[in-house]
């Protein structure tokens, strides 16, 4: 279930109750790291199923043990899920679950503690990026430099279409996404109160690599 109707324009406000009640188990802070990445595979799973509603689907015949018929299937190839590293592979490896046959690209970014600027240090993508549609997946949409670099840079391979997957953001990360690509649809769980002074969401859920990979 999303809700077009509280979210700003392009951002799909998933409201299901399972992504809900899951996402509050996600952001206390004495979820374990099992806890926690079992959560966003969950939930991925199940935002995968919004994200994946408009997917191209094409008929083909197949014999059932009555009769033969037409039946539609999507061609999972032609979707290329795109993580932000590193913690982009948390939403990844659960997508990859109910899509399985989707192509996988990657994408490394820092953030510069200094500068707030995301700079790149890996790319890495299928071919014949122009026949497929793109689905970037990172948590956390914050200040949103990591994911404008991340589709700028992704645009100039031209894909057929791009959509943005976080787990939570914020004004502020919308704002900055939008201004760069308005025509770029987010798709997220949350969009939370306000970023702190270090680029951290609030109320947030911490620093979601760490939580993911046990890494504080
Ligand atoms: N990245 C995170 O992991 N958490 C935030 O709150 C913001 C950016």
């Amino acid at each position: 279930m999303s809700n077009p109707n509280t979210a700003p324009p392009q951002t799909h406000l998933i409201t299901h109750p399972l992504v809900q009640h899951k996402l509050t188990l996600m952001r206390k802070k004495e979820a374990s790291t099992n806890s926690f990445r079992t959560l966003l595979n969950e939930i991925s799973m199940l935002m995968a199923y919004e994200v994946t509603r408009d997917m191209a689907m094409q008929d083909v015949e197949i014999q059932t043990p009555l009769e033969a018929m037409t039946a539609k299937v999507i061609d999972g190839k032609k979707l290329v899920l795109v993580s932000i590293l590193r913690a982009g592979t948390g939403i990844l490896d659960g997508m990859l679950s109910v899509v399985p046959g989707a192509r996988v690209g990657h994408i490394g970014l820092y953030r510069d503690p200094d500068t707030l600027q995301a700079v790149e240090y890996y790319f890495k993508m299928p071919k014949d990026m122009q026949e497929r549609d793109v689905v970037v997946v990172d948590p956390m949409l914050a200040t949103g430099n990591s994911a404008v670099a991340a589709v700028s840079r992704l645009k100039q391979l031209s894909p057929k279409s791009i959509k943005f997957v976080c787990l939570l953001t914020c004004p502020e990360g919308i704002s900055t996404f939008h201004k760069a690509h308005p025509d770029v649809p987010i798709y997220t769980a949350a969009i939370d109160r306000q970023l702190n002074e270090h680029g951290y969401i609030l109320p947030g859920l911490g620093d979601a690599g760490d939580r993911i990979f046990g890494t504080q």
